[in-house]
């Protein structure tokens, strides 16, 4: 059976979204805005500065809303998840997928729609990345939506937001929460 596909860029609540970019395109963009000291500054000055950061994070928004579906919750997991974003599973779950997915891989919510988590497993493992999906997420800092996920992976608050599941070494941990235009 085929899926009826959700293109993202749609709001509303969460529900299964096909990415509108692939899996290997998005990881080679990634090389791009990879974490660095320069990309550390223009965070830092982004987050001094209120209004620049109103700006940014605006076009973050319209940007990954429509590649991913984003849902702006500030701890991007797109790049351990195959660039399917998890937080458009109607349960929100950070590691999935949940015991309700249909065997034809189809979401306990809306049946008509492949789960997130399926579509997340056959990205990752067509990108090469399928080993990605052995990692454990750390559970969503609910402090954080609506802000900018780059600002706050460049700045170095993305460093546990995953961690080998089991390996009994990294603990998942939140950080304290501030203020753009404070530091
Ligand atoms: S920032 Fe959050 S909501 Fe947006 S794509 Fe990443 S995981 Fe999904």
């Amino acid at each position: 059976m085929r899926a009826d596909t959700k293109v993202a860029g749609g709001g509303g609540w969460p529900m299964p979204v096909e990415p509108g970019i692939g899996a290997r395109l998005s990881y080679a963009l990634h090389h791009l805005l990879a974490a660095n000291f320069l990309y550390r500054g223009l965070g830092g000055a982004v987050e001094r500065r209120p209004r620049l950061y109103r700006w940014f994070t605006r076009v973050e928004r319209a940007g990954k809303e429509r590649l991913y579906g984003c849902r702006m919750c500030g701890q991007c997991a797109l790049p351990a998840t195959g660039y399917t974003c998890p937080m458009n599973c109607p349960k929100q779950l950070r590691n999935g997928p949940c015991g309700g997915v249909a065997a034809d891989g189809m979401c306990e919510v809306y049946p008509r729609l492949k789960c997130v988590w399926v579509t997340a497993f056959e990205r990752a493992e067509a990108a090469g990345h399928g080993g990605d999906m052995d990692l454990l997420q750390r559970p969503v800092d609910h402090r954080e939506w609506g802000r900018s996920s780059w600002v706050n992976y460049w700045r170095g608050r993305d460093d546990e937001l995953w961690t080998g599941a089991g390996d009994g070494r990294a603990r998942p941990a939140l950080h304290p929460r501030t203020e753009p235009g404070v530091r």
